[in-house]
């Protein structure tokens, strides 16, 4: 494909292309993001990466995974920085494949940082972060005028120790959009923290697993009862959690497909 921004570096042989392949719809990948994968002659990628957009990649570039649930375990993080320098030493255009944005909790600026130390060059190439399409896709305004002013996007991932110490005060602000990345596990923590800072038990609130995929379940709730809706509908990850009064702002009848909005016949 040609290059439409001239002013981007080429990729050639002995670099790193960092590309971010945005949820899982590959109608959902940057143009840019799509003309790294189509040069690429080796591809490290993980879990989040759909199959739709592995489809893409040339027929002769190898694929290495390094994503969790690989006969249970997976390459750790020190492992992926040196495979990445490994191809790159062979003179190959290596390109590494993230879930989203590699800047938005994906690790990428690790990666980065160690590939530069290594004197090899490294292309950043954004991609959609799950919780700007994800909710796109499942018909929720991350801010609406009046409703949400700001929005956070934050990880629910635990310390080693199994705490969770998120500056719960600075959430409690009604007209803030949460989004909990990697918060499914920590969920009942995140709900009683949130309650306890002030935050209405009432509050709407969103679970979207599998964004954007043709299999995207949203189920709507609110911080007092999500939980309980993680166990009834068997919510596991990936997903993402949204609280906030923008969940409501359009009907759940009203979202007939992927980011598609119907008008309500009672409107
Ligand atoms: N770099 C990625 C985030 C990686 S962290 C990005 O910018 O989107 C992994 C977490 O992202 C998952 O645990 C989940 O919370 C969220 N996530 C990524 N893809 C998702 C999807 N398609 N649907 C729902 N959540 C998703």
């Amino acid at each position: 494909m040609e290059n439409i921004n001239t002013t981007k570096q080429a990729f050639v042989g002995g670099e790193v292309a960092l590309v971010g392949a945005g949820p899982g719809d590959p109608d959902l990948l940057t143009i840019q993001a799509y003309r790294f994968i189509k040069q690429a002659q080796v591809v490290i990628y993980d879990r989040l990466v759909s199959k739709e957009i592995m489809a893409l990649l040339p027929n002769d570039c190898e694929q290495i995974y390094v994503g969790k649930k690989q006969a249970e375990h997976r390459v750790p993080q020190d492992g992926i920085n040196q495979l990445l320098v490994d191809h790159a030493i062979l003179g190959k255009k290596v390109l590494r494949l993230k879930g989203g944005d590699p800047f938005v909790f994906g690790r990428g600026s690790e990666e980065a940082k160690f590939v530069l130390k290594n004197g090899i060059a490294c292309h950043i190439v954004p991609g959609m972060t799950a919780a700007s399409a994800c909710t796109s896709y499942a018909g929720i305004p991350l801010t609406h005028r009046k409703v949400a002013r700001s929005c956070t996007f934050i990880t629910g991932n635990v310390h080693e120790n199994g705490a969770l110490d998120l500056p719960w005060q600075t959430l409690n602000d009604k007209e803030q959009t949460i989004v909990f990345y990697m918060g499914i596990k920590s969920l009942p923590i995140i709900a009683a923290q949130l309650i306890k800072a002030g935050r209405d038990k009432a509050t709407p609130a969103a679970l979207i697993r599998k964004g954007t995929h043709t299999d995207q379940q949203v189920i709507r709730g609110n911080i007092g009862n999500l939980t309980e809706l993680v166990t009834l509908h068997n919510i596991k990850p990936p997903s993402l959690i949204v609280i906030g009064d923008v969940v409501n702002t359009f009907s759940t009848s009203q979202l007939t497909n992927l980011g598609y909005l119907s008008p309500d016949k009672s409107d």
